[in-house]
């Protein structure tokens, strides 16, 4: 017998259930809670849905979410350059544009069987679940896009912590993946969001039971903090990108390339060229034909002065002056009085200064000068700090090309191209804002955000 007051109480919960508003934020934005643990809650309610959708439907829902992407690509650009006050708007339409051609579907989802006198065995690639995505500052709302293409194409529902300083564009593709969604009939809340991200915020997260995947992209703190978390987590960390460039190279060619990788969006991209090893016998070749493909020479003591404003000295150690991550180079040309506005800015140091050593994200591009193969790749390998990231080389030597790829042992390890090449931007490839060096997927893809199942029928089902 079920008495009367159960009954009501079953309908107070469908009614609840049904006329729960969309959003829950001041603002309007769809998935963006004031609070995580309503933010939780309703992801929650969404995966449980989106568990009977098809495979053509999740394909409806991302294809929603590139046509939205290629139109509201400049106001996300314009917005991330606002907000954070860091990149270029020019490169981040094109990096907006990247995700929205280049981030693969659900045709990334390959199952396999296996056949035999046994019968038949499936494995197929199944959905984690809820997933919970921390984002970076430097690519705020392509990441959030990216990560949320691959997670949903695999059968996921996302839920964001993005970085505090750049919530507001992060938020706005928060909404905007959501608007495709459900365009395409895809339920709502699917992905979701809170207004003001915190640390705690995060951590709530991060420990909700009904999140059983954690992916964090950017510096090594996220990354560490997550693999302590307990849970399956990928983690796609920080990077120093070394670019080598030798005598055999097409050094017109190769100057061309660096200026254009290493100043791109002013030089945030993680895989962009930091440091450049340049055999002596070239580098003055080199050097005039980056200036002549828009890099800005800087010389003696105005090197000085620059890392004064670039970097915070303590004890010895150099780290980056938080508020000059991703400025125009023509801004640090007028802090030293100098008046021109060029893409990037060059100098000539040692191998232990700290434009080599430390991962700026600023438009200043080290060179050293090296005597042979042997010393640029030793160097090389030290400022890559064994990140595993992303390295570069400009040769034409076969043995070269191996010899530092082996050694250095990164993620991504472009040749004769700008460094954006290696996410699929003027080189073969997809692309994506996630490069889980630390913990191994790559370049991750609708593939890394499944889990593999195993289903096995005995009685000799096949049909040879
Ligand atoms: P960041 O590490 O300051 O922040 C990244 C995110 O982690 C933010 O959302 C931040 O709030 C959060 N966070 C930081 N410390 C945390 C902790 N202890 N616990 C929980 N959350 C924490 O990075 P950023 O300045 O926004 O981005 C730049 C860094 O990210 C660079 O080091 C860059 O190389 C790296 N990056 C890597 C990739 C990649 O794919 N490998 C992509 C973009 C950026």
């Amino acid at each position: 017998m079920i008495d009367e007051k159960y009954i009501s109480q079953i309908v107070a919960n469908v009614l609840k259930d049904v006329t729960a508003p969309a959003v829950a934020n001041a603002k309007g934005q769809l998935g963006v809670f004031d609070k995580m643990e309503d933010a939780l809650a309703a992801v929650k309610k969404a995966y449980k849905q989106y568990r009977s959708y098809t495979v053509a439907q999740r394909e409806k829902m991302i294809a929603n979410i590139r046509e939205l992407t290629l139109a509201e690509a400049e106001t996300m650009a314009r917005m991330g350059v606002e907000e954070t006050g860091m990149g270029r708007v020019e490169d981040k339409i094109i990096k907006h544009q990247l995700v929205a051609n280049k981030t693969p579907g659900t045709e990334d989802l390959h199952p396999t069987a296996m056949t035999g006198d046994a019968g038949l065995t499936l494995v197929e690639m199944a959905p984690f679940g809820i997933i919970g995505s921390i984002t970076p500052s430097t690519n705020p709302s392509e990441t959030v896009i990216c990560n949320t293409m691959g997670m949903i194409a695999a059968g996921n529902a996302v839920v964001f912590n993005p970085h505090p300083n750049a919530c507001k564009v992060a938020n706005y593709a928060v909404d905007l993946v959501n608007r495709a969604i459900q365009a395409a009939g895809g339920p709502e809340n699917l992905v979701v969001s809170v207004a003001k991200p915190t640390m705690d915020t995060s951590k709530m997260m991060m420990e909700c039971p009904d999140v059983k995947m954690l992916v964090a992209t950017g510096g090594p703190g996220v990354v560490r903090t997550l693999l302590s978390s307990g849970k399956k987590a990928i983690g796609a960390g920080a990077g120093n990108p070394p670019v080598i460039v030798d005598d055999t190279a097409d050094i017109a060619k190769a100057a061309a390339d660096i200026v254009k990788g290493a100043s791109f969006d002013n030089n945030l991209p993680c895989i962009a060229e930091k440091e450049c090893f340049a055999f002596d016998s070239i580098a003055d070749e080199l050097i005039d034909n980056m200036t002549k493909n828009g890099a800005y020479l800087l010389k003696g003591d105005m090197v000085d002065k620059l890392v004064k404003v670039a970097l915070v000295e303590k004890d010895g150690k150099y780290s980056i002056n938080k508020k000059w991550v991703g400025k125009n180079a023509g801004l640090f040309l007028k802090e030293l009085g100098i008046d021109a506005d060029p893409r990037l800015i060059i100098c000539e140091t040692a191998e232990n200064h700290p434009f080599v050593q430390v991962e700026m994200m600023m438009p200043i591009l080290a060179i050293v000068r090296v005597n042979n193969i042997d010393e640029a790749i030793e160097m090389a390998v030290k400022a890559e700090h064994g990140c595993r990231h992303s390295a570069h080389i400009h040769s034409k030597n076969v043995d070269r090309l191996t010899a530092f790829a082996r050694a250095v042992e990164t993620t991504i390890f472009v040749k004769n191209a700008p460094s954006y090449a290696g996410i699929g931007a003027g080189g073969e490839g997809y692309t994506t804002f996630t490069i889980a060096g630390p913990t191994g997927e790559g370049l991750t893809a609708t593939h890394s955000f499944t889990r593999q199942r195993r289903c096995v029928m005995a009685d000799g089902l096949h049909i040879v």
